[in-house]
């Protein structure tokens, strides 16, 4: 494919990079979103989203993110489910290559997220995908009726427990302090669920396996030792689900783009989504440690896009304003203004779009 120079480059396919494509795709700058091989982002992992706002009775990750992608593509922006290897800003414009292939961009939008954090024990990479997994939903329904320990003590941890115990016949979480990280509406879901217990203060040292009789491996068990105690044991187990963080996925920009010292991608005002290198901007997961919701996410995706049309405009790259994304912001000329009936003596205008 011959190199070619776009408007604007969205990198990553969560809620940010799709919100980010839906906005842009409607300002008529042609997004190329690179949206990876396991496009979607990390709400292709879950379960049942309950908290984004619009779903009364929630949604399936899979299905929230394949409407975002449906509506990303109707509004023209082009999908490429490959994944970046390396970016190039330190000029413009940018360059982006995607194995062999090699975009140009005026204006580039990371929104690349974050990606689920693993014990590092022995065993555990072994018996990955034969037991062990970051994924209950993709991989909790291969447990029916069997043991399932599931590590880590936050939100992820808790929800995906309870999740869990629709197959499991019992469930043990294991947390390396005697407190739970989790919002206190997830723990009391946790105690409250008869097929959860917990166990304190451990951590796993080993994932434990062999081979069945058809010569497929799968998981038996944990090593584990009580942190207080020094207390090793074996618990059996048939499932191991690790839920203890995620890590941003700023391996590429490593060098390129100014990241802290935990790795997540900066914005130079916390409000806004610019970073330090004119023309490119960051979005979602990717820089935010603190909500990583997908609200939030989808939030960010907006404002990046919003930021990159206005700096695109400002440095004269032709952008069409008939469907500019903030039309709906702007107050008609000679608009009359009218009394909104919730708040008597306010007033507000007329608006151009909706
Ligand atoms: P968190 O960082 O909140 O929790 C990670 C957990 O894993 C902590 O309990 C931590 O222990 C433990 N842990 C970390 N490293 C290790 C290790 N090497 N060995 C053993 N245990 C370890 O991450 P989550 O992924 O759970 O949640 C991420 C964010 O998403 C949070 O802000 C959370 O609130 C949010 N979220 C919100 C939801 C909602 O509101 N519906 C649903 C899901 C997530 P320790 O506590 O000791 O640090």
């Amino acid at each position: 494919m011959a190199d070619e120079v776009r408007k604007l480059v969205i990198i990553g396919s969560g809620p940010s990079g799709y919100t980010a494509a839906v906005y842009a795709a409607r300002a008529n700058l042609s997004p190329l979103v690179y949206a990876g091989y396991q496009y979607g982002g990390q709400l292709m992992l879950t379960t049942d989203v309950e908290n984004y706002p619009g779903f009364e009775h929630g949604i399936m990750g899979p299905d929230l993110m394949g409407n975002m992608r449906a509506q990303a593509q109707r509004f023209g922006a082009e999908l490429r489910d490959t994944e970046v290897t390396e970016v190039d800003f330190s000029r413009r414009p940018f360059k982006i290559t995607a194995g062999k292939e090699i975009t140009y961009a005026e204006a580039v939008i990371v929104s690349t997220g974050a990606s689920a954090l693993w014990l590092d024990v022995p065993g555990e990479e072994t018996y990955r995908g034969f037991g062990v997994s970051s994924c209950a939903t993709c991989d909790g329904a291969f447990f029916r009726n069997r043991k399932i320990v599931v590590v880590g003590g936050g939100d992820v941890a808790l929800e995906e427990a309870n999740f869990l115990t629709r197959f499991a016949s019992d469930l043990t979480i294991i947390h390396r302090r005697d407190t739970l990280r989790g919002s206190k509406a997830m723990q009391d879901r946790a105690f409250a669920n008869k097929k959860i217990s917990f166990m304190w203060d451990t951590v796993v040292e080993e994932v434990l396996g062999e081979k069945n009789a058809n010569g497929i491996a799968k998981t038996t068990g944990l090593r584990v030792k009580n942190v207080k105690t020094g207390e090793e044991q074996v618990v059996p187990t048939d499932a191991l689900f690790v839920a203890i963080g995620h890590k941003p996925n700023t391996e590429i920009f490593a060098g390129k783009l100014p990241l802290d010292e935990r790795g997540y991608a900066v914005a130079v005002d916390p409000e806004g989504t610019a970073s330090a290198i004119e023309g490119v901007f960051v979005a979602g997961d990717v820089r935010d440690y603190r909500y990583r919701q997908a609200i939030t996410a989808a939030g960010e995706g907006c404002k990046a896009a919003m930021d990159a049309e206005r700096w695109l405009e400002e440095h004269g790259v032709e952008v069409d304003l008939e469907g500019e994304v903030y039309a709906g912001m702007q107050v008609e000329p000679g608009a009359p203004a009218y009394e909104t009936p919730h708040l008597p003596g306010v007033p507000v205008h007329a608006r151009s779009g909706s």
